[in-house]
């Protein structure tokens, strides 16, 4: 039977693999926290990108408070795994993610969630009201800081939503939470710090205008891979949220490397070669996405293409290129959605496998 174990060469894996390797995603680690550290910020890391909670306490013990999830079912699959500080990002709203989180609060009184409306705020006040819990669930009201997905507006409509929440019983409204995702990827490091900080100033704001009112907002969270270092630095944020820095991608090398590096491969073995300038690897759309362009080869000079659901096409500028049997890690393009298609990181060292992590997380989207 397939079984592959730690203590194994990489070699030994079938392909396409999820492998990670540990030396360059332990340097990952250490380097974020080196940057944000010293600025006294809380470092809540997203887990949507592992979807491990193995990973997630590796994280907490390198000095991590806690994680953000997306989704409710993330959280379940944390709680479940003893990751208990796990703030989730999107809106809870409709009866069923209502009733979920209801019943997740119930032992894990450490949740927190986002709100960004009257109706949804007051929806999970009185779901907690008929469950009769006495302590309140903390909440963070979502801000639109520019990135225009979810969020409340700044000024008049977010003063109007923490009056709201203050009327709920249930709800204890202790921060807020803006995430400028349009800014990650911007490729230039000047562009990307002067949006950034323009971002910065107006959930800073918006904290600054709440406090002004009476209200006690403790945590302003925010920030991911490509902005971090300049949210941590900037006047009135409490906490980011990185996620992707520790694997890394082809779009977030390109946007923020050199400082992290790409840890992470799906190792594809050459499965055809139909011509002598062409090769055909065994890793094709279900093994990489291609939302954020076409993976690549580690081999420098070497363009995958996809060719469907189950392979790939790989050419080459000179020399013999590759044969049948050969094998290549093919750097993911972008890093979360990828993640999501494998059941299991194969985590080594120097091509020896040491730990075995499932994606416990792994189709978690609700
Ligand atoms: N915070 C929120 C709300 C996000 O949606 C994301 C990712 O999309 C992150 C943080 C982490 O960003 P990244 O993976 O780009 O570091
Ligand atoms: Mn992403």
């Amino acid at each position: 039977m397939y079984n592959p174990k730690p203590g194994d060469s990489i070699d030994s894996l079938d392909t396409p693999s999820m492998i990670v390797d540990l030396d360059v995603m332990e340097e990952n680690i250490g380097k974020l926290m080196k940057v944000l550290q010293p600025t006294g910020v809380d470092i809540r890391p997203h887990l949507k990108t592992t979807k491990s909670p193995i990973l997630a306490k590796k994280l907490i013990e390198a000095g991590a408070k806690g994680g953000c999830v997306a989704k409710i079912s993330e959280a379940e699959v944390m709680v479940a795994n003893g990751v208990e500080d796990v703030f989730i990002t999107c809106e809870i709203v409709g009866k069923p993610k209502v009733n979920r989180l209801v019943e997740l609060f119930r032992n894990h009184p450490r949740i927190r969630v986002v709100v960004d409306s009257k109706e949804g705020s007051s929806a999970i006040n009185d779901a907690l009201a008929t469950a009769g819990f006495e302590r309140p669930l903390q909440v963070l009201i979502d801000l639109n800081v520019g990135h225009n997905r979810t969020g409340i507006a700044p000024g008049e409509p977010i003063l109007a939503l923490a009056k709201h929440i203050s009327s709920l019983k249930h709800l204890d409204l202790i921060g807020i939470h803006g995430y400028e995702g349009h800014l990650q990827h911007l490729h230039s490091h000047d562009e990307r710090e002067k949006n950034c900080r323009a971002a910065m100033a107006i959930l800073s704001g918006a904290a600054d205008l709440l406090r002004k009112n009476g209200f006690n907002i403790r945590t302003v969270t925010t920030g991911g891979t490509g902005t971090a270092e300049f949210c941590a630095t900037s006047p009135g944020i409490t906490e980011v949220q990185p996620g992707s820095f520790i694997f890394m991608d082809t779009d977030y090398r390109n946007a923020v490397g050199p400082y992290f590096s790409n840890s992470l491969t799906i190792l594809s073995t050459v499965i055809s070669k139909p011509e002598p300038d062409r090769v055909v690897i065994d890793a094709g759309l279900k093994s990489l996405t291609t939302d954020s362009g076409f993976a690549e080869p580690k081999n420098q000079g070497v363009t995958y293409t996809p060719n469907g659901d189950e392979h790939g096409s790989l050419t080459w500028e000179q020399g013999p290129g590759f044969s049948v049997g050969d094998r290549i890690e093919m750097i993911p393009s972008h890093i979360d959605p990828t993640i999501n298609l494998h059941d299991f990181y194969y985590a080594h060292r120097k091509g020896i496998i040491e730990e075995i992590w499932p994606v416990a997380a792994r189709g978690k989207v609700q």
